[in-house]
């Protein structure tokens, strides 16, 4: 059971176990059969870019993630919000992961097989509606990002005043959808966004974990909001893990910074699986 004070990261302690013991993790990790490691990409296994096309992943992370692909009873998963289209190229990597891309909308598999959602005329239109109320920020300098099942607005490297100008004009003019249940929207570490909703990276961990059945030793690597419902779809003996220079209140069950904290964890991951 998650306790309160598991959602408290470093140091805390509960009755049931020390929090941080990120150990108790691997021995598991080394006894488990099959192995299921989720990595969020923005933030997670990249640093952010003023330019989201020049995000590309922190040095020695694609030599891990080829590593990780390699090993047997190890089923890599990239999730990410952005479109899959967009993310394949910044990987650079020349056998591709399964990725879920846009929020649980679209996923490849590892073997290249493609899923997507298409959208229907009247979501289209409310995109398209959504997309011509804030265009106008582009003048202040946001930058929008046209998804096929969503829209973002980002502000990053802009200054705070001019960041808030932008978020009220989104609020403005995306206010009067809030009752919609088609769509959502909220921030994200670096601007806002409006999506299709039915899916989330919560869903898509569900849907992954239903696949591979109790028995998978799991793990979630994450940065930002939109994580957070993956991080609380995880059962309590796998691993969510909020990747962050700062904690924060977090459903994760652990803390660790980015990169040197992932460039530890992912290493310890393949040698957990070595054989
Ligand atoms: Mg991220």
């Amino acid at each position: 059971m998650r306790t309160e004070a598991s959602r408290w990261g470093l140091g805390a302690v509960t009755p049931d176990r020390t929090l941080w013991d990120i150990d108790a993790f691997f021995v598991l990790l080394r006894r488990a059969r099959r192995r299921v490691l989720m990595l969020d990409y923005d933030g997670t296994l990249a640093p952010f870019h003023i330019n989201p096309a020049r995000a590309v992943p922190y040095p020695g992370i694609k030599a891990l993630l080829a590593r990780l692909m390699a090993q047997a009873g190890t089923r890599l998963v990239i999730v990410s919000g952005r479109w899959i289209q967009d993310l394949v190229p910044l990987l650079g990597l020349e056998q591709l992961p399964e990725i879920w891309g846009s929020h649980g909308w679209e996923r490849r598999q590892a073997n290249g097989a493609y899923t997507g959602a298409s959208l229907d005329l009247e979501m289209r239109k409310i995109f398209e509606e959504a997309s011509a109320a804030v265009a106008v920020t582009e003048a202040l300098g946001a930058r929008i990002e046209r998804k096929p099942t969503c829209l973002a607005v980002h502000w990053r490297g802009l200054p705070a005043v001019t960041t808030h100008r932008i978020k009220d004009r989104v609020c403005e003019n995306w206010t009067r959808m809030a009752s919609d249940e088609r769509v959502v929207w909220h921030e994200f570490d670096g601007g806002i966004e409006l999506r299709l909703a039915g899916f989330d990276k919560g869903s898509v961990v569900q849907e992954i974990l239903r696949e591979e059945g109790t028995e998978a030793a799991c793990a979630y690597l994450g940065d930002d909001h939109t994580d957070e419902a993956a991080f609380a779809a995880m059962p309590d003996e796998g691993a969510a893990v909020l990747v962050h220079p700062y904690y924060r209140v977090t459903a994760a069950h652990y803390w660790i910074r980015p990169p040197s904290g992932v460039r530890r964890f992912l290493p310890r991951w393949i040698e957990a699986g070595a054989r």
